[in-house]
């Protein structure tokens, strides 16, 4: 079954077709290295991850490319306010650059703990000037360009399919426009491709170009650094809901304009935002969380990986305490019916699977036959990458006491190639005792009923609890998860 995902560009859901068959070229863009990456940065990361996984398992070859914004980057998508690496810099007392440096350094301190993939090809704005001035003249020569106050801007009148991923109506938008902040704009919409004139003293990063000394425009970079390794037209480009209507209209506009090749992108995936408190999590608004904080407070990181992968990329996802605490729990009693399983195909107990490894451990071309169990997590996942019904899968897979072990272990880390839940990792590291008396079969009710309340299934949160309840087993939740006693 082919993939089929959620096109912003049209905003239906559409066959995914690569432009080469066998083959994805793939653009996420990467984070501004000013500062820790958030807990809603990292659901971006998390989603491209997936998308990558996935199709990689579908024996797709994915080239998958990703910028570190270290130079240009306004705190306003539209030219406006500070430069967010020098201001940081400035505040901590050090170079752009060393600023730059340390937060690429943590950013991918954290995605390696959340064991996200890494980018085939990671490339920084600053090393890749040259290619931005290169993509620059071209839209300049191509007439999309004005030069005024010491700054080239494009000019969006030229381009009349601006806006097109954005639902934007040119018309609405020049009626309701409030003062352009920057007066030298044609259309408030117009965005700076190359600045001179720095709106800062002591500009620390500054280039020779066409048009004088100076830095690109954020949007910039993200065109000039796909083109180069994706080539004038690519498969799919992903981001966050916020890059809709400022930052990935312009990259559109930038790279059609410069290589009159449309469309530039053919799939656009944007994920939703993390909320906190009914609020957008951001770095200047409060309850800014970052890995680390979850971490001090007693959580692994894929802990977090089991909450994001529980809703759709394109939902909303509200985070909270407690409900990190239900993934939590989860992904214990995961990991509890794993080694369980891999005990009985062991036969000798999951302590002897360190020394045996080799022999204890199936691997995902075990000649065993798991390919039965595994349709249903596949179309979960070729269905616009619904991640909360591929864990319902494996979860039903890991409960099923009537598939040979051998086999559903198989498919379990097979299923996990793409989850990245660490499961094989797990398998190789002696769980913890389990309390004496303590049932997994209660904890892996306790995870199901806690994965339903994340899908906002009540009714079979209700249904669970009511279940164990009849057979004398009673929930109680509290801030620290869900517990059982015997009634
Ligand atoms: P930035 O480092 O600010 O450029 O953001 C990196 C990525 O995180 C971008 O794809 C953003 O769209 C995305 N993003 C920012 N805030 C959130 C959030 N609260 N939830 C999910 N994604 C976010
Ligand atoms: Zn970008």
């Amino acid at each position: 079954m082919p993939f089929t995902f959620y096109n912003t560009l049209g905003r239906t859901l559409q066959t995914f077709e690569p432009l080469c068959a066998g083959t994805v070229g793939f653009y996420g863009c990467g984070p501004t290295v000013y500062n820790f990456a958030h807990i809603g940065n990292l659901r971006a990361y998390v989603t491209h991850d997936i998308l990558v996984r996935a199709l990689r398992r579908a024996a797709y070859e994915v080239n998958h490319v990703m910028n570190i914004t270290d130079v240009g980057h306004l705190s306003d998508d539209a030219d406006d306010g500070d430069d967010k690496m020098v201001k940081s810099a400035a505040e901590r007392g050090k170079s752009v650059l060393e600023i730059a440096d340390y937060y690429t350094q943590a950013f991918f301190n954290d995605t390696d703990r959340m064991n996200i993939t890494r980018p085939s090809t990671v490339c920084r704005a600053t090393e890749h000037i040259a290619d931005m001035i290169a993509l620059i003249q071209r839209i300049e020569q191509n007439g999309y360009t004005y030069f005024t106050g010491g700054n080239l801007y494009f000019d969006i009148s030229k381009f009349p399919s601006y806006g097109e991923l954005a639902l934007l109506r040119l018309d609405d938008l020049k009626a309701g426009a409030r003062t352009a902040v920057d007066e030298n704009k044609r259309n408030p919409q117009d965005f700076v491709l190359w600045f001179t004139k720095s709106k800062f003293e002591n500009q620390a990063l500054v280039w020779d170009s066409p048009w004088g000394r100076g830095y690109p425009g954020w949007h910039i970079e993200c065109s000039a650094m796909s083109i180069k390794y994706l080539g004038e037209q690519f498969d799919i480009h992903a981001g966050g809901i916020d890059h809709i209507p400022i930052h990935h209209t312009n990259e559109i506009a930038q790279s059609e304009a410069a290589t009159g090749t449309k469309p530039w992108v053919r799939y656009w995936l944007h994920n939703e935002f993390l909320v906190m408190d009914k609020g957008k999590m951001s770095k200047s608004a409060g309850g800014f969380l970052t890995l680390q904080k979850l971490i001090d407070e007693g959580y692994d990181p894929l802990d977090y990986r089991y909450f994001l992968l529980g809703g759709h990329y394109r939902s909303q996802l509200q985070f909270s305490w407690e409900s990190l605490t239900g993934a939590k729990n989860a992904r214990k009693s995961m990991l509890d019916k794993l080694h369980l399983l891999a005990d009985k195909v062991s036969g000798s107990g999951i302590k002897n699977l360190n020394t045996e490894k080799a022999e204890k451990t199936p691997s995902v071309t075990s000649v065993v036959d798991y390919s039965s169990f595994t349709p249903a997590f596949n179309k979960a996942l070729e269905d616009d990458l619904n991640t909360p019904r591929a864990l319902a899968e494996l979860w039903g897979l890991l409960k099923d006491t009537s598939i040979e072990p051998q086999a559903a272990l198989t498919a379990a880390l097979d299923m996990d190639r793409v989850l990245g839940l660490g499961l094989e990792a797990s398998l190789q590291t002696e769980q913890p005792a389990c309390d004496e008396g303590l049932s997994h079969e209660i904890e892996a009710f306790i995870a199901e009923r806690a994965a339903a309340k994340g899908e906002k299934d009540f009714a079979k949160a209700d249904k669970i609890r009511q279940d164990l309840k009849e057979r004398g087993i009673a929930l109680e939740d509290g801030p620290g998860g869900t517990t059982w006693r015997r009634i």
